[in-house]
Protein backbone atom coordinates (compact mmCIF):
# COMPACT_ATOMS: atom_id res chain seq x y z
CA UNK A 1 0.00 0.00 0.00
CA UNK A 2 2.93 2.47 0.08
CA UNK A 3 4.27 4.24 -2.66
CA UNK A 4 7.33 2.75 -4.60
CA UNK A 5 10.80 4.25 -6.41
CA UNK A 6 8.77 3.32 -9.38
CA UNK A 7 5.12 4.94 -9.01
CA UNK A 8 6.63 7.31 -11.67
CA UNK A 9 6.41 5.01 -14.39
CA UNK A 10 3.02 3.90 -13.17
CA UNK A 11 -0.13 4.41 -15.44
CA UNK A 12 -1.95 7.18 -13.55
CA UNK A 13 -4.91 5.03 -12.61
CA UNK A 14 -2.06 2.68 -10.56
CA UNK A 15 -0.04 5.68 -8.89
CA UNK A 16 -3.04 6.61 -6.99
CA UNK A 17 -3.60 4.92 -3.52
CA UNK A 18 -6.34 2.77 -2.84
CA UNK A 19 -7.55 5.61 0.28
CA UNK A 20 -7.87 7.66 -3.07
CA UNK A 21 -9.81 4.87 -5.04
CA UNK A 22 -12.29 4.38 -2.24
CA UNK A 23 -13.33 8.22 -1.60
CA UNK A 24 -13.50 7.89 -5.83
CA UNK A 25 -15.78 5.26 -5.17
CA UNK A 26 -17.93 6.89 -2.45
CA UNK A 27 -18.67 10.32 -4.66
CA UNK A 28 -19.42 8.13 -7.33
CA UNK A 29 -21.45 5.86 -5.42
CA UNK A 30 -23.80 8.98 -4.11
CA UNK A 31 -23.59 10.53 -7.85
CA UNK A 32 -25.17 7.15 -9.15
CA UNK A 33 -27.36 6.76 -6.32
CA UNK A 34 -29.14 10.16 -6.99
CA UNK A 35 -29.71 9.33 -10.73
CA UNK A 36 -31.19 5.79 -9.66
CA UNK A 37 -33.89 7.16 -7.40
CA UNK A 38 -36.58 6.11 -9.70
CA UNK A 39 -34.53 2.42 -10.34
CA UNK A 40 -34.15 1.95 -6.10
CA UNK A 41 -34.98 -1.76 -6.89
CA UNK A 42 -32.75 -2.23 -9.56
CA UNK A 43 -29.78 -0.78 -7.53
CA UNK A 44 -31.15 -3.19 -4.86
CA UNK A 45 -30.95 -6.37 -6.64
CA UNK A 46 -28.00 -5.91 -9.06
CA UNK A 47 -25.73 -3.01 -7.25
CA UNK A 48 -26.20 -4.44 -3.65
CA UNK A 49 -24.60 -7.79 -4.40
CA UNK A 50 -21.15 -6.33 -4.79
CA UNK A 51 -21.54 -4.37 -1.62
CA UNK A 52 -23.00 -7.40 0.29
CA UNK A 53 -19.87 -9.71 -1.23
CA UNK A 54 -16.93 -7.01 -0.33
CA UNK A 55 -18.98 -6.98 3.52
CA UNK A 56 -18.74 -11.38 3.64
CA UNK A 57 -15.34 -10.87 2.48
CA UNK A 58 -14.39 -9.22 5.43
CA UNK A 59 -16.72 -10.80 7.70
CA UNK A 60 -14.79 -14.25 6.54
CA UNK A 61 -11.15 -13.14 7.30
CA UNK A 62 -12.01 -11.43 10.32
CA UNK A 63 -12.11 -14.49 12.63
CA UNK A 64 -8.90 -16.25 11.17
CA UNK A 65 -7.16 -12.72 11.20
CA UNK A 66 -7.91 -11.77 15.07
CA UNK A 67 -7.31 -15.26 15.92
CA UNK A 68 -4.01 -15.72 15.00
CA UNK A 69 -3.19 -12.40 15.54
CA UNK A 70 -4.03 -12.42 19.41
CA UNK A 71 -2.07 -15.62 19.67
CA UNK A 72 0.93 -14.30 17.95
CA UNK A 73 0.56 -11.08 20.12
CA UNK A 74 0.84 -13.42 23.21
CA UNK A 75 3.37 -15.47 22.05
CA UNK A 76 5.34 -12.60 20.96
CA UNK A 77 5.40 -11.22 24.60
CA UNK A 78 7.04 -14.30 25.59
CA UNK A 79 6.42 -14.22 29.12
CA UNK A 80 3.00 -13.87 30.66
CA UNK A 81 4.45 -11.03 33.25
CA UNK A 82 4.81 -8.87 29.83
CA UNK A 83 1.32 -9.81 28.97
CA UNK A 84 -0.20 -9.35 32.21
CA UNK A 85 1.67 -5.90 31.70
CA UNK A 86 1.16 -4.76 28.12
CA UNK A 87 -2.43 -6.45 28.64
CA UNK A 88 -3.82 -4.69 31.60
CA UNK A 89 -2.74 -1.46 30.51
CA UNK A 90 -4.22 -2.12 27.12
CA UNK A 91 -7.83 -2.97 28.54
CA UNK A 92 -7.88 -0.40 30.57
CA UNK A 93 -6.65 2.36 28.69
CA UNK A 94 -9.25 0.96 25.80
CA UNK A 95 -11.82 0.90 29.08
CA UNK A 96 -11.58 4.72 29.92
CA UNK A 97 -11.42 6.17 26.22
CA UNK A 98 -14.51 4.38 25.82
CA UNK A 99 -16.31 5.77 28.89
CA UNK A 100 -14.92 8.87 27.83
CA UNK A 101 -16.71 8.82 24.24
CA UNK A 102 -19.95 7.94 25.73
CA UNK A 103 -19.84 10.68 28.03
CA UNK A 104 -18.26 13.07 25.55
CA UNK A 105 -21.40 11.97 23.04
CA UNK A 106 -24.17 12.51 25.67
CA UNK A 107 -22.77 15.53 26.89
CA UNK A 108 -22.95 17.23 23.36
CA UNK A 109 -26.19 15.19 22.39
CA UNK A 110 -27.72 17.35 25.47
CA UNK A 111 -26.09 20.31 24.96
CA UNK A 112 -26.60 20.78 21.69
CA UNK A 113 -30.17 19.04 21.43
CA UNK A 114 -29.17 16.80 19.11
CA UNK A 115 -33.13 15.62 18.06
CA UNK A 116 -34.35 19.18 18.02
CA UNK A 117 -37.12 20.12 15.05
CA UNK A 118 -36.87 16.61 13.72
CA UNK A 119 -40.54 15.28 13.06
CA UNK A 120 -41.23 11.67 12.14
CA UNK A 121 -44.17 9.71 13.50
CA UNK A 122 -43.46 6.61 14.47
CA UNK A 123 -46.09 5.07 12.12
CA UNK A 124 -43.62 6.05 8.97
CA UNK A 125 -40.83 3.78 10.50
CA UNK A 126 -40.99 0.14 9.14
CA UNK A 127 -37.65 -1.07 10.68
CA UNK A 128 -37.04 -4.73 12.19
CA UNK A 129 -34.06 -4.17 14.61
CA UNK A 130 -32.00 -6.94 15.02
CA UNK A 131 -32.04 -9.09 18.13
CA UNK A 132 -28.95 -7.89 20.02
CA UNK A 133 -28.23 -9.65 23.11
CA UNK A 134 -29.05 -8.72 26.92
CA UNK A 135 -26.71 -6.88 29.14
CA UNK A 136 -26.19 -10.08 31.32
CA UNK A 137 -25.92 -12.09 28.31
CA UNK A 138 -22.70 -10.06 26.57
CA UNK A 139 -20.64 -11.24 29.80
CA UNK A 140 -21.45 -14.49 29.78
CA UNK A 141 -20.93 -15.03 25.84
CA UNK A 142 -17.74 -13.88 26.35
CA UNK A 143 -16.70 -16.99 27.27
CA UNK A 144 -17.08 -19.93 24.69
CA UNK A 145 -18.08 -23.33 25.89
CA UNK A 146 -17.30 -24.96 22.56
CA UNK A 147 -13.74 -24.29 20.14
CA UNK A 148 -15.47 -24.43 16.47
CA UNK A 149 -19.11 -22.54 17.38
CA UNK A 150 -17.14 -18.93 18.13
CA UNK A 151 -15.50 -19.28 14.59
CA UNK A 152 -18.66 -20.50 12.80
CA UNK A 153 -20.55 -18.23 14.75
CA UNK A 154 -17.78 -15.41 14.59
CA UNK A 155 -18.74 -14.33 18.05
CA UNK A 156 -15.51 -12.02 18.05
CA UNK A 157 -15.12 -11.80 21.77
CA UNK A 158 -15.22 -15.68 22.35
CA UNK A 159 -12.07 -15.70 19.77
CA UNK A 160 -10.09 -13.27 21.39
CA UNK A 161 -10.66 -15.74 24.21
CA UNK A 162 -9.51 -18.47 22.40
CA UNK A 163 -6.53 -16.99 20.98
CA UNK A 164 -5.58 -15.79 24.68
CA UNK A 165 -5.78 -19.42 26.11
CA UNK A 166 -4.13 -20.55 23.45
CA UNK A 167 -1.41 -18.38 23.13
CA UNK A 168 -0.83 -18.69 26.90
CA UNK A 169 -0.52 -22.23 26.17
CA UNK A 170 1.56 -22.20 23.39
CA UNK A 171 4.10 -19.52 25.76
CA UNK A 172 3.76 -22.67 28.98
CA UNK A 173 4.41 -25.45 27.01
CA UNK A 174 7.81 -23.77 25.33
CA UNK A 175 10.22 -25.90 23.08
CA UNK A 176 7.80 -28.33 22.46
CA UNK A 177 5.14 -26.68 21.14
CA UNK A 178 7.50 -24.59 18.56
CA UNK A 179 5.54 -26.02 15.53
CA UNK A 180 1.85 -24.57 16.52
CA UNK A 181 4.04 -21.75 17.10
CA UNK A 182 5.46 -21.00 13.62
CA UNK A 183 2.26 -22.41 12.63
CA UNK A 184 0.50 -19.40 13.70
CA UNK A 185 2.78 -16.92 13.14
CA UNK A 186 2.63 -17.84 9.46
CA UNK A 187 -1.06 -18.12 9.79
CA UNK A 188 -1.15 -14.25 11.13
CA UNK A 189 1.12 -13.14 8.11
CA UNK A 190 -1.03 -15.19 5.33
CA UNK A 191 -4.58 -13.91 6.76
CA UNK A 192 -3.02 -9.98 6.74
CA UNK A 193 -2.00 -11.17 3.34
CA UNK A 194 -5.53 -12.50 2.38
CA UNK A 195 -7.02 -9.00 4.11
CA UNK A 196 -4.71 -6.72 2.03
CA UNK A 197 -6.17 -8.65 -1.06
CA UNK A 198 -9.67 -8.11 0.16
CA UNK A 199 -8.73 -4.52 0.42
CA UNK A 200 -8.41 -3.73 -3.33
CA UNK A 201 -11.96 -4.67 -3.70
CA UNK A 202 -12.97 -2.24 -1.22
CA UNK A 203 -13.57 0.91 -3.82
CA UNK A 204 -16.04 -1.96 -5.98
CA UNK A 205 -17.50 -2.92 -2.51
CA UNK A 206 -18.23 0.82 -1.12
CA UNK A 207 -20.08 1.77 -4.01
CA UNK A 208 -21.81 -1.29 -4.20
CA UNK A 209 -23.12 -0.36 -0.26
CA UNK A 210 -23.73 2.97 -0.70
CA UNK A 211 -25.76 3.24 -4.36
CA UNK A 212 -28.46 1.14 -2.81
CA UNK A 213 -29.03 2.95 -0.10
CA UNK A 214 -28.64 6.72 -1.74
CA UNK A 215 -30.81 5.60 -4.34
CA UNK A 216 -33.86 4.47 -1.87
CA UNK A 217 -33.43 7.47 0.38
CA UNK A 218 -32.70 10.21 -2.18
CA UNK A 219 -30.94 13.97 -0.76
CA UNK A 220 -34.15 14.26 1.24
CA UNK A 221 -33.12 12.26 4.20
CA UNK A 222 -29.81 14.35 4.81
CA UNK A 223 -32.00 17.60 5.85
CA UNK A 224 -33.42 16.89 9.00
CA UNK A 225 -30.88 14.42 9.85
CA UNK A 226 -27.63 17.26 9.59
CA UNK A 227 -27.81 18.28 12.81
CA UNK A 228 -27.32 14.62 14.09
CA UNK A 229 -24.15 14.52 11.79
CA UNK A 230 -23.06 17.95 13.31
CA UNK A 231 -23.49 16.84 16.82
CA UNK A 232 -21.54 13.59 15.55
CA UNK A 233 -18.84 15.38 13.98
CA UNK A 234 -18.24 17.83 16.34
CA UNK A 235 -17.97 15.05 19.41
CA UNK A 236 -15.81 13.10 17.21
CA UNK A 237 -13.71 15.97 16.99
CA UNK A 238 -13.52 16.73 20.56
CA UNK A 239 -12.80 12.86 21.27
CA UNK A 240 -9.52 12.74 19.06
CA UNK A 241 -8.65 16.42 19.80
CA UNK A 242 -8.50 15.97 23.70
CA UNK A 243 -9.01 12.60 24.74
CA UNK A 244 -6.36 10.66 22.25
CA UNK A 245 -4.11 13.99 21.64
CA UNK A 246 -4.07 14.50 25.88
CA UNK A 247 -2.76 10.85 25.94
CA UNK A 248 -0.38 11.35 23.76
CA UNK A 249 0.95 14.30 25.21
CA UNK A 250 0.90 13.60 28.60
CA UNK A 251 1.21 9.15 28.65
CA UNK A 252 2.94 8.61 25.63
CA UNK A 253 4.63 11.67 25.93
CA UNK A 254 4.77 12.73 22.70
CA UNK A 255 4.09 15.00 20.26
CA UNK A 256 -0.31 14.86 19.37
CA UNK A 257 0.56 16.71 15.87
CA UNK A 258 3.20 14.03 15.07
CA UNK A 259 1.42 11.32 16.08
CA UNK A 260 -2.04 12.36 14.08
CA UNK A 261 0.39 13.38 10.63
CA UNK A 262 1.39 10.01 11.20
CA UNK A 263 -1.90 8.47 11.75
CA UNK A 264 -3.45 10.72 8.69
CA UNK A 265 -3.33 7.27 6.42
CA UNK A 266 -5.02 5.18 8.83
CA UNK A 267 -7.80 7.69 9.56
CA UNK A 268 -8.62 8.14 5.79
CA UNK A 269 -8.32 4.34 4.82
CA UNK A 270 -11.13 4.13 7.93
CA UNK A 271 -13.29 6.97 7.32
CA UNK A 272 -13.71 5.54 3.31
CA UNK A 273 -14.02 2.06 4.60
CA UNK A 274 -15.42 2.12 7.47
CA UNK A 275 -13.77 -0.82 8.64
CA UNK A 276 -11.31 -0.94 11.58
CA UNK A 277 -10.95 -4.58 10.68
CA UNK A 278 -10.00 -3.60 7.24
CA UNK A 279 -7.61 -0.66 8.32
CA UNK A 280 -5.89 -3.35 10.54
CA UNK A 281 -3.25 -3.38 8.73
CA UNK A 282 -2.26 -0.24 7.79
CA UNK A 283 -2.66 0.82 11.54
CA UNK A 284 -0.07 -1.43 12.30
CA UNK A 285 2.27 -0.40 9.52
CA UNK A 286 1.89 3.27 10.88
CA UNK A 287 2.02 2.71 14.62
CA UNK A 288 5.42 0.92 13.79
CA UNK A 289 6.57 3.59 11.29
CA UNK A 290 6.06 5.80 14.41
CA UNK A 291 8.35 3.67 16.44
CA UNK A 292 5.99 1.59 18.49
CA UNK A 293 7.24 -2.14 18.76
CA UNK A 294 6.05 -4.64 17.07
CA UNK A 295 5.16 -6.75 20.41
CA UNK A 296 2.44 -4.13 21.35
CA UNK A 297 1.40 -3.27 17.62
CA UNK A 298 0.60 -7.38 16.89
CA UNK A 299 -1.31 -7.51 20.38
CA UNK A 300 -2.51 -4.19 21.48
CA UNK A 301 -4.20 -3.34 18.14
CA UNK A 302 -5.92 -6.47 16.35
CA UNK A 303 -7.24 -6.39 20.11
CA UNK A 304 -8.39 -2.95 19.89
CA UNK A 305 -9.48 -3.61 16.00
CA UNK A 306 -12.25 -5.66 17.80
CA UNK A 307 -12.90 -4.70 21.00
CA UNK A 308 -12.33 -1.11 21.25
CA UNK A 309 -14.77 1.13 19.29
CA UNK A 310 -14.94 4.74 21.08
CA UNK A 311 -16.43 6.32 17.95
CA UNK A 312 -19.29 3.71 18.12
CA UNK A 313 -19.85 4.35 21.47
CA UNK A 314 -20.06 8.21 20.82
CA UNK A 315 -22.45 7.59 18.15
CA UNK A 316 -24.56 5.16 20.40
CA UNK A 317 -24.92 7.68 23.20
CA UNK A 318 -26.16 10.32 20.62
CA UNK A 319 -28.41 8.33 18.47
CA UNK A 320 -30.14 7.15 22.22
CA UNK A 321 -30.49 11.11 22.91
CA UNK A 322 -31.63 11.41 19.66
CA UNK A 323 -34.01 9.09 19.26
CA UNK A 324 -35.44 9.67 23.05
CA UNK A 325 -35.83 13.70 21.79
CA UNK A 326 -37.41 12.88 18.73
CA UNK A 327 -39.97 10.26 20.25
CA UNK A 328 -40.35 12.85 23.45
CA UNK A 329 -38.64 10.75 25.87
CA UNK A 330 -37.49 11.93 29.02
CA UNK A 331 -33.84 10.48 29.84
CA UNK A 332 -32.72 10.68 33.38
CA UNK A 333 -29.74 10.47 34.81
CA UNK A 334 -29.78 7.04 35.69
CA UNK A 335 -30.87 6.38 32.05
CA UNK A 336 -27.68 8.23 30.75
CA UNK A 337 -25.14 6.33 33.43
CA UNK A 338 -27.09 3.31 32.15
CA UNK A 339 -26.02 4.13 28.47
CA UNK A 340 -22.60 4.75 29.27
CA UNK A 341 -22.24 1.05 30.47
CA UNK A 342 -24.38 -0.29 27.86
CA UNK A 343 -22.53 1.77 25.44
CA UNK A 344 -19.61 0.37 26.55
CA UNK A 345 -20.36 -2.82 26.39
CA UNK A 346 -21.95 -2.90 22.91
CA UNK A 347 -19.18 -1.04 21.41
CA UNK A 348 -17.05 -4.46 22.74
CA UNK A 349 -19.39 -6.54 20.88
CA UNK A 350 -19.23 -4.65 17.73
CA UNK A 351 -17.64 -5.87 15.05
CA UNK A 352 -14.80 -4.21 13.04
CA UNK A 353 -16.90 -4.19 9.48
CA UNK A 354 -19.14 -1.20 8.36
CA UNK A 355 -23.13 -0.95 9.80
CA UNK A 356 -22.48 -3.55 12.76
CA UNK A 357 -22.27 -0.74 15.11
CA UNK A 358 -25.83 -0.01 14.22
CA UNK A 359 -27.41 -3.50 14.65
CA UNK A 360 -25.85 -2.68 18.27
CA UNK A 361 -27.75 0.07 18.84
CA UNK A 362 -30.57 -1.73 20.34
CA UNK A 363 -28.81 -3.51 22.90
CA UNK A 364 -28.39 0.28 24.22
CA UNK A 365 -31.98 1.61 22.96
CA UNK A 366 -33.18 -1.40 24.70
CA UNK A 367 -31.63 -1.24 28.00
CA UNK A 368 -33.24 2.41 28.62
CA UNK A 369 -36.87 1.38 27.22
CA UNK A 370 -36.31 3.93 24.26
CA UNK A 371 -38.21 2.40 20.80
CA UNK A 372 -36.07 -0.09 18.30
CA UNK A 373 -37.97 1.71 15.62
CA UNK A 374 -35.41 4.70 16.32
CA UNK A 375 -33.12 2.63 14.25
CA UNK A 376 -34.95 3.46 11.10
CA UNK A 377 -34.32 7.48 11.52
CA UNK A 378 -30.66 7.33 11.72
CA UNK A 379 -30.22 3.97 9.10
CA UNK A 380 -30.84 6.55 6.33
CA UNK A 381 -27.57 8.20 7.31
CA UNK A 382 -25.69 5.47 8.65
CA UNK A 383 -23.32 5.17 6.43
CA UNK A 384 -21.99 8.90 6.87
CA UNK A 385 -22.08 8.28 10.63
CA UNK A 386 -19.77 4.98 10.53
CA UNK A 387 -17.48 6.99 8.29
CA UNK A 388 -17.13 9.10 11.21
CA UNK A 389 -17.25 6.78 13.90
CA UNK A 390 -14.59 4.23 12.58
CA UNK A 391 -12.13 6.89 11.88
CA UNK A 392 -12.29 7.82 15.67
CA UNK A 393 -12.44 4.05 16.76
CA UNK A 394 -9.04 3.45 14.66
CA UNK A 395 -7.31 6.47 16.13
CA UNK A 396 -8.48 5.50 19.82
CA UNK A 397 -6.12 2.04 18.58
CA UNK A 398 -3.20 4.14 17.46
CA UNK A 399 -3.01 6.14 20.79
CA UNK A 400 -3.60 3.65 22.62
CA UNK A 401 -0.83 1.84 20.96
CA UNK A 402 1.49 4.48 21.47
CA UNK A 403 1.02 5.08 25.16
CA UNK A 404 1.00 1.51 26.06
CA UNK A 405 4.45 1.24 24.08
CA UNK A 406 5.91 4.53 25.92
CA UNK A 407 4.93 3.39 29.31
CA UNK A 408 6.39 -0.28 28.62
CA UNK A 409 9.56 1.32 27.20
CA UNK A 410 9.93 4.05 30.34
CA UNK A 411 9.61 0.51 32.74
CA UNK A 412 12.38 -1.26 30.95
CA UNK A 413 14.71 1.96 30.78
CA UNK A 414 14.01 2.49 34.81
CA UNK A 415 14.36 -1.17 35.48
CA UNK A 416 17.55 -1.12 33.01
CA UNK A 417 19.10 1.82 35.02
CA UNK A 418 18.21 -0.10 38.36
CA UNK A 419 20.49 -3.13 37.28
CA UNK A 420 22.87 -0.54 36.80
CA UNK A 421 26.26 -1.36 38.70
CA UNK A 422 26.64 1.22 41.15
CA UNK A 423 30.18 1.61 39.99
CA UNK A 424 28.74 2.53 36.65
CA UNK A 425 27.67 5.97 38.27
CA UNK A 426 29.91 8.66 38.02
N1 LIG B 1 -17.77 0.26 11.17
C1 LIG B 1 -17.26 0.32 12.50
C2 LIG B 1 -15.85 -0.18 12.54
O1 LIG B 1 -15.46 -0.97 11.72
C3 LIG B 1 -18.09 -0.43 13.48
C4 LIG B 1 -19.44 0.22 13.57
O2 LIG B 1 -20.28 -0.01 12.71
O3 LIG B 1 -19.64 1.00 14.52
O4 LIG B 1 -15.10 0.19 13.41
Amino acid sequence: MSKTGTDAQKPWFKRLSLTTWIFIALVAGVFVGFFMQGTADFAATYIKPFGTIFLNLLKFICVPLVLFSIICGVISLDDARKVGSIGGKTIVLYLLTTVFAVCIGLLFANVLNVGAGYTLSAEELAYEAAESPSFIDTIVNIFPSNFLDPMVQATMLQVIVIGLFFGFGIMFVGEKATIVKDFCIAMAEVCMKVMQGILYLAPIGVFGLLVPVVAANGPDILGPLMWLIAVMAIACVVQVGLVYTGLIKFLARKSPLKFLKGEAPVMSFAFASASSMGTLPINMECAEKMGVSKEVTSFVLPLGATINMDGTSIYQGICAVFIAQVFGIDLSIGAQVTIVLTALLASIGTAGVPGSGMIMLALVLGSVGLPLEGIALVAGVDRILDMLRTTVNVTGDGAVAQVVDAMEKRKMAKRAQAAEPAGAVE
